[in-house]
């Protein structure tokens, strides 16, 4: 018989009942060190006292009204994201996929409006994932996601990650933009080197496409700026937005220069629940927290040293690990076992992680994870690590 929840997760036998900072409690009571902080979503770790505090006041007042009308709390969002970013303008989802599919149209649309109706196809690289829409299940492209699915949506051209000749080769007269992560989350913390970013652009630029980066997992201060982008000083024309911007409320957003948005007029695009009053209350505190500069370079003080941490667990078990990816506080450890076992070793040692593709295991840990909690992290792991060496793995 099928089970009253849709089968489709591969859930661990562990349920939470509350949680604080990097610390989750199970409903037994086990306190577990939580470096998966949802996959990236909780951005600020569990309960955060001024994030509580923002959705409790929004919630004695006011929880939904319709686009119909005009949302304060919205608009405060909309111009915190203007001012500390290239974007001239914003549009609210609930989710990251809701973002690749207005992303997906806003591009279209641009060049609908422009008189090249024509140009619809939009370049993105194996290994990326956008959402689990048809949108950006198609977007994508992976036969994983993709299975069973057909017909797909059409307007992707799948060029390999990191083949510069099969990217040029995919350049068209019907190109119309390229889709990229900065790093890629699911696809194993798969970083596009900063040359290439900027080689993205260039060429963007050149062939008139619009460059359009899903940040969904590595922006909001994960990396240590506020968009990862941002390190390698290129700006795309358009970004979606979402998991740590509510810092574990349901939120998302797509970020885009006047230009590339100027198509979307009244009525072009829509949603019941984007920009309510709920998530954007929680999501302003988030950004007044985490765009702030002090954050962000105590954010890249904390990297450095997990990342210090992480190199000399990578050094003790090299049966176990071959390597640290990553930037900030998005890392990964490449494994010579298979990930998931290192991922369930660490349950036995009441540390979360989360597996990628690339036999990688992920760790997405609150932004303001203690050094203390980094130290006791790295000894959970290396705990976990010789489990999973004695097991014979
Ligand atoms: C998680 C994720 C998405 C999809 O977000 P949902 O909120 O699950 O729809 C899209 N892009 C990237 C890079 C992600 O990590």
């Amino acid at each position: 018989m099928i089970p009253s929840v849709l089968p489709t997760y591969a859930r661990a036998p562990l349920a939470f009942e509350r949680g604080e900072g990097s610390w989750l409690t199970t409903t037994d009571g086990r306190r577990f060190l939580d470096l998966g902080a949802g996959i990236g979503v909780n951005a600020l770790g569990h309960a955060h006292p001024a994030l509580v505090a923002a959705l409790t006041e929004q919630a004695g007042r006011l929880w939904h009204v319709s686009n119909l009308y005009e949302i304060p709390q919205q608009q405060a969002l909309a111009d915190r994201l203007v001012a500390a970013t290239f974007a001239d303008s914003v549009f609210f989802t609930n989710s990251g996929t809701e973002a690749a599919e207005l992303a997906i149209k806003m591009v279209r649309k641009h060049f609908h409006a422009a008189g090249q109706p024509g140009r619809t196809e939009i370049v993105t690289f194996s290994g990326s994932f956008h959402g689990r829409s048809t949108g950006a299940i198609a977007a994508a492209g992976s036969e994983k996601m993709t299975a069973g699915y057909g017909p797909l949506m059409p307007g992707f051209v799948h060029v390999p990650f990191g083949d510069h000749d099969a990217l040029y080769a995919a350049i068209n007269d019907n190109t119309a933009a390229i889709l990229v992560e900065p790093i890629q989350g699911e696809g194993g913390i798969r970083q596009v080197p900063d040359q290439c970013l900027k080689g993205l652009r260039d060429l963007c630029d050149q062939h008139g496409l619009l460059l359009v980066f899903d940040e969904v997992q590595c922006g909001m201060g994960r990396t240590g700026k506020l968009f990862a982008h941002e390190w390698a000083g290129v700006s795309p024309d358009i970004m979606m937005v979402a998991k740590g911007i509510g810092g574990g409320f349901p939120l998302g957003a797509v970020l885009a220069t006047e230009a590339a948005a100027a198509a979307m007029t009244v009525g072009s695009h829509g949603s019941t629940y984007g920009g309510n009053p709920l998530g954007c209350a929680v999501g302003a505190k988030v950004m007044e927290i985490v765009a702030e500069p002090a954050f962000l370079d105590e954010v890249t003080r904390k990297a450095g040293h997990m990342r210090q941490k992480l190199e000399g667990l990578v050094a003790a078990h090299p049966e176990v690990f071959t390597e640290v990816r990553g930037s900030g506080l998005m890392l990964g450890l490449g494994c010579k076992v298979t990930n998931t076992d290192v991922v369930k070793a660490g349950y036995d040692q009441a540390v979360l992680t989360v597996p990628a593709a690339d036999n990688v295991v992920r760790l997405l840990p609150a932004l303001t994870i203690s050094d203390e909690d980094i130290d006791e992290a790295i000894r959970r792991l290396d705990a976990a690590a010789s489990a999973v060496k004695g097991a014979g793995a």
